[in-house]
């Protein structure tokens, strides 16, 4: 069961108390995603994993401790905008403020997770944004590669995290080229090795639905 827990949380940038429902608890009966988003019940926690100071629209996981952000950045054009993006989930654009926050701090790979995250409301509610926040992570996880910052476990699965935002969009291609350099480079072990050899096989049939990682294991050890 998952329980939630109500609180006033100070704004550290305006000093005004919101209230947020942060997780006590919840659990994992099912199997996650190929992208590791989690099965349910902690899957649909997603909407307490990010808040909003509702007066200065500070977007974070923890408004009350956001270090380097003042009221002057929080008034730019760029999250002014993003804050007000049209078409999006409310809880899409919070993600995305919080990206941006993200990218302030330079922390590439938080940024990425929440474009992630923004990508999965929009899953949800089907809205076609989930493209371009994937590309979107695409490019902060490339950033994050680039400043030795990992996003996930290991190197071979931030490939494979990556292999499946390409996927899910249809970039057959480059899915293909991550994976089969990942499956040279690094001798995979268990069940990161399912997980690639499934991956192959989804991008061979060009398909770009969103899997389980129990499909995998079960798609390579056939009983
Ligand atoms: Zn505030």
């Amino acid at each position: 069961m998952t329980t939630l827990s109500e609180s006033a949380v100070k704004c550290s940038v305006c000093g005004t108390n919101s209230i947020v429902f942060t997780i006590s608890s919840t659990n994992n009966f099912e199997s996650p995603d190929l992208d590791s988003r989690p099965g349910e019940m902690e899957r649909s926690t997603i909407d307490n994993w990010v808040q909003e100071c509702s007066n200065c629209g500070l977007c974070s996981d923890d408004i009350s401790m956001t270090a380097s952000i003042d009221q002057q950045f929080l008034s730019s054009p760029d999250y002014v905008k993003q804050r007000n993006q049209d078409g999006i989930p409310e809880k899409a654009a919070q993600f995305m403020c919080f990206r941006l926050i993200c990218l302030e701090q330079k922390n590439y790979s938080a940024a990425g997770w929440n474009a992630v995250h923004a990508a999965w409301v929009c899953d949800d509610e089907q809205i076609n944004d989930f493209v371009s926040f994937r590309e979107i992570a695409i490019e902060d996880f490339g950033k994050a590669f680039g400043s030795n910052q990992s996003y996930a476990q290991n190197k071979q699965s931030q490939a494979l995290v990556t292999t499946d935002l390409h996927r899910v969009i249809g970039q057959f291609k480059e899915a293909k080229k991550i994976m089969e350099s990942c499956i040279s480079e690094f001798e995979l072990e268990e069940p990161l090795l399912s997980i690639a050899k499934f991956q192959l096989h989804l991008i061979n049939q060009q398909d770009s639905i969103i899997h389980k990682i129990e499909e995998a294991i079960s798609f390579s050890n056939p009983s």
